[in-house]
């Protein structure tokens, strides 16, 4: 259908090198709510929330990761360093009852930005299976 079919153009767009929405934001062309900083990776809170608390945490150089099956053994690192600082976040913020990191990957699994990216969802109770 015709969602399946954007998500796929937005993807093809990606890998050839265009930039998403999130090169944008790591070049301060478009603005967001930092909540973490370094040399590799920038956390900022979601603009249309899923949780009280809804950040996406992202490596500054995708490198080719518009997306996680597409990482390859030299992102193992960023892969690493992306989800210890969504750890730290998580400490940062006071989530102390739990939260959930979710990566989204692909036309099924409504991966919408083609620059690989972790949710981290907390302030509530989440429920299982997700939708
Ligand atoms: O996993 P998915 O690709 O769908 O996630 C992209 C996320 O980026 C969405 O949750 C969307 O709300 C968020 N977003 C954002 N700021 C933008 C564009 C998208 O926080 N400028």
């Amino acid at each position: 259908n015709a969602l399946r079919a954007a998500a796929q153009n937005l993807a093809k767009q990606a890998e050839a090198g265009v930039p998403t929405i999130f090169d944008k934001i790591v070049k301060k062309e478009i603005p967001c709510t930092s909540v973490y900083e370094d040399e590799k990776v920038l956390a900022f809170r979601d603009i249309n929330p899923q949780a009280p608390t809804h950040i996406v945490i992202i490596p500054k150089d995708r490198d080719g990761l518009t997306q996680l099956s597409k990482a390859e053994e030299r992102h193992k690192e960023i892969l690493g360093h992306l989800m210890y600082v969504a750890t730290v976040v998580a400490k940062d913020l006071g989530l102390k009852d739990g939260f959930r990191i979710v990566i989204n990957d692909g036309v099924n699994g409504c991966q919408s930005v083609y620059h690989l990216h972790i949710h981290l969802l907390g302030g509530r109770q989440m429920k299982w299976p997700p939708g």
